[in-house]
């Protein structure tokens, strides 16, 4: 194994300092180490995080290759400076058994670029009719301890509640895609003034709103946990606040996009920003904003869904909802939160290990930690180029922006996944 010596780094925003690689682990942090047998690494001017962690990832292996791969999505989630993402269940075969679930988990200890921690899904072939075989699917080696319909709603509520006091046994989590399905029958956008004009199907606020609110009451009433993916609505955080003031065990998530994007960009009709669920107005950018420093959401995850050119270059009807994230996520957090780093180390990195308990991940480099690491150099600024993402698809809604920071260097267990911006493998 090589060692690695990276100099005059900021340490999630703290003062310059040196960080030795050695074994797998952080094996010194301070001034002026010297190791004459590691390969040196300038890092001033660099910040260095805890490898980044996604909750929310489609990998589209096993089914869709022809979108995704464990390896190129792992690969791309590298290049972002992750070191472990949660891949979602809506695979083809679902990933509803302890069979798919181990086949994903293997495809990303292969890939050997992140950890790859597979999420199962609650009901068979999430059809929301029966529950999975979620006992067996913790039981894998794959540990499954997520489980989501994601792209579905899991929306009988007895269905729900059954999950819910499942996976209580375990200390499971039942991540919900928020969508009562009968409000948003036939949606295309975000429900408002914008629809109207544009004369298309709105997907209403409300319909992610009354679905949280139910899923609080019952995971309060069950004594469980719940995860919200993709929070998108003002009024899905005040939900989210009143329960977490009670004491409700629910966590939640945003994405990138839904921190940036309005429902106006689907005045261009370009699917490229059809996404699900939609992106809202400037007043739930704001709240959702808010929600994130303050800590009622508790988490960025992409919810990066590739996509074929067939499924997404055609009229927006048609088109797949979706879009990619991971290797633009930290450019938006640090264009939505600014230098904040701690605050995004928070929020992309320690945070989401913790949710999905997974040990080594989410830790500041300390002595002695796991070299789960990435460095970040925030005075780059670059515009996005979708033929050069390493994602098989090109369904990125910020080609040609011009975004802060660059993901320099990434290491896993002290291997570098990326080096000088490059994939290694
Ligand atoms: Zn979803």
């Amino acid at each position: 194994m090589t060692a690695y010596l990276i100099t005059s780094v900021s340490v999630v925003g703290a003062a310059p300092t040196d960080l030795l690689i050695r074994d797998g682990v952080v094996a010194e942090v301070g001034p002026g180490l010297s190791a004459p047998d590691a390969t040196v690494i300038d890092g001033t001017g660099l910040v260095a995080l805890p490898g980044l962690v996604d909750l929310h990832t489609h990998l589209r292996e096993p089914g869709r290759e022809d979108a995704e791969t464990v390896e190129s999505g792992s690969r791309a989630a590298a290049l972002g400076g992750y070191t472990a993402v949660c891949a979602m269940a809506n695979t083809s075969p679902v990933a509803d058994t302890a069979g798919v679930v181990e086949q994903v988990w293997r495809l990303g200890r292969e890939a050997n670029l992140v950890d790859v921690q597979p999420i199962g899904a609650v009901t068979v072939g999430l059809a929301g009719e029966r529950l999975a075989e979620l006992g067996a699917m913790a039981d894998s080696a794959a540990r499954v301890r997520i489980f989501s319909d994601d792209g579905h709603c899991v929306a009988d509520p007895k269905l729900m509640r059954r999950a819910l006091e499942y996976v209580k046994a375990f200390d499971g989590i039942i991540a919900q895609h928020a969508e009562e399905p009968r409000l948003t029958e036939g949606a295309q956008m975000h429900e408002g003034e914008v629809s109207t004009r544009l004369g298309l199907i709105g997907w209403p606020a409300v319909a992610e709103e009354a679905i949280i609110a139910r899923d609080v009451l019952l995971t309060e009433h069950v004594g469980s946990r719940l995860h919200v993916c993709h929070v998108s609505t003002a009024g899905s955080v005040e939900v989210l606040r009143q329960a977490k003031a009670r004491g409700v065990r629910v966590t939640a998530e945003v994405t990138p996009h839904h921190l940036l994007l309005t429902d106006e960009r689907a005045e261009s009709y370009d699917p490229v920003f059809k996404v699900n669920p939609p992106l809202r107005t400037a007043a739930d950018i704001t709240a959702l904003r808010a929600a994130l420093a303050d800590g009622v959401i508790d988490v960025i995850a992409t919810d990066h869904a590739p996509h074929a050119v067939e499924d997404k270059e055609c009229e927006w009807a048609y088109a797949r909802p979706g879009m990619l994230g991971l290797e633009t996520a930290l450019s938006i957090a640090l264009d939505v939160l600014g230098p904040e780093w701690d605050l995004i180390a928070e929020r992309m990195s320690r945070t989401p290990a913790r949710i999905a308990g997974l040990t080594g991940h989410g830790v500041d480099p300390a002595p002695g930690v796991p070299a789960n690491l990435t460095l970040i150099d925030p005075a780059v600024r670059r515009t996005i180029e979708p033929t050069e993402l390493a994602s098989r698809s090109r369904n990125t809604p910020y080609a040609r922006m011009t975004l802060p920071g660059r993901i320099v260097a990434t290491f896993l267990r002290g291997e570098p996944t990326v080096l000088d911006g490059k994939a290694v493998k």
